[in-house]
């Protein structure tokens, strides 16, 4: 009983954050529109039991991803020697969301990465080095994003993107002792407050990325690595064996806790080819959305000198109108100095980083905008501390740089 005692006010913590968490609900418009980009939010690194150690099914999926209006689910089947997994995985629209068939393949030189779409020749891949496999997927128009960046000791580069958060690795490193009894106590009554509250910013993966990206274009993704299996998150191996008899991570309730949000051309239909466009050129933010709905985010740069070199983008909706302006993922001459703009659809911290380092920060606001000189860069870092104590360590939005050069 006296071990059950903190678990009882764990529980009454996690209600509370619950509560604060439905009451963010939903701020943004429902199809959000910014100088002629339109948005879409998903999920990316899913698995199914095509690959291993999951027990999802496609009816789970295909269901959990339309009960949460997902736009598009990035799969990502490890490979089998014996079948081609990115043909056997969903691909295409089902019901009203887009399922683009990636897979996450391995290199002989200790690479892993999330590569979209996927290949009939991933089993082979891992008979590579990692630059001869990216010169081979590059060639065919193909993505890779480098997962696990900790495992990354070979000094491999060339890759598209780098995940930068990892659900699954975000509780792997979580407290064995107190997660086991908010699974007892909390999670059956309320499942995403209690994931929520273990959520944390991934400071090494984060540095890496930085590091990288300070010096060339690098997409920023997180991953949920979603499995749907008993207890892959918080207690189990790699394989998931050891559980409770309890579904931890139901598709359905990951699929609320980060997301993906991209930005395409407006008029541009969502398909497995524009949303990897949208990918690679860096048009793209992380939302925590179980803090809050994301959706509406927007980093924007004009500037100060020659604003009429840079394009013109022009589109209806909730678009600010016809200013030209550069996005998340562009690149910018810095000439006679550059703007940085943000808006977030709900007050928040707002903090801005030039590779990786805090420059600017500006509290519990919806907008900011900053005059930079220097080039280097930019992205921004949203955190919803009213949340509680754990939340300043925690991100609701990271976006994808601007390059001021
Ligand atoms: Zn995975």
């Amino acid at each position: 009983m006296a071990v059950q005692v903190p678990f009882v006010y764990r529980r009454h913590q996690i209600g509370q954050l619950g509560n604060k968490i439905s009451l963010a609900g939903k701020v943004g418009p429902d199809r959000a529109t910014f100088a002629g980009y339109t948005e879409y939010k998903g999920v990316m690194h899913v698995h199914t039991f095509l690959g291993g150690h999951s027990t999802g099914t496609f009816d789970e999926l295909i269901t959990a991803a339309n009960a949460n209006d997902l736009d598009f689910v990035v799969m990502t089947e490890h490979y089998d020697p014996a079948y081609n997994t990115s043909a056997l995985t969903l691909n295409g629209t089902f019901g009203k969301t887009l399922f683009v068939n990636g897979q996450e393949v391995d290199t002989n030189d200790g690479g892993r990465f999330l590569l979209l779409p996927g290949s009939p020749e991933s089993p082979s891949f891992a008979k590579l080095d990692s630059k001869t496999f990216l010169d081979k997927i590059h060639s065919e128009g193909r993505i890779a994003i480098n997962n696990y960046p900790d495992r990354n000791r070979s000094g491999i580069a060339g890759f598209d993107g780098m995940e930068a958060y990892s659900l699954h690795i975000n509780f792997k490193q979580a407290n064995i002792f107190t997660a086991v009894g908010d699974i007892l106590w909390s999670l059956r009554s309320y499942p995403e407050a209690t994931i929520a509250s273990y959520l944390r910013r991934n400071d090494d993966y984060l540095a890496r990325y930085d590091k990288v990206a300070s010096e060339h274009r690098l997409l920023l993704t997180a991953g949920a690595d979603a499995h749907s299996n008993k207890g892959y998150y918080l207690i189990a191996d790699d394989e998931g064996n050891k559980h409770f008899g309890i579904k931890l991570d139901p598709y359905e309730t990951v699929f609320r806790i980060v997301r993906m949000h991209v930005l395409l051309e407006s008029g541009t239909p969502l398909s497995r080819e524009s949303v990897i466009e949208a990918l690679r050129g860096g048009h793209a933010f992380v939302g925590f959305d179980v803090l809050g709905e994301s959706a509406g985010f927007r980093f924007w740069a004009e500037s100060l000198s020659d604003a009429d070199d840079q394009p013109t983008h022009t589109s209806g909706g909730t678009d600010i109108g016809s200013v030209p302006r550069r996005i998340m993922g562009d690149g910018v001459v810095l000439g006679g100095g550059i703007k940085l703009s943000v808006a977030v659809p709900t007050p928040a911290r707002i903090v801005l980083l030039k590779n990786g380092v805090k420059v600017a920060e500006e509290p519990e606001s919806r907008e900011f905008s900053l005059n930079v000189s220097e080039t280097g860069t930019y992205r921004i870092e949203a955190y919803l501390d009213r949340l509680g104590e754990t939340f300043n360590k925690a991100p609701w939005i990271m976006s994808n740089p601007i390059y001021v050069r």
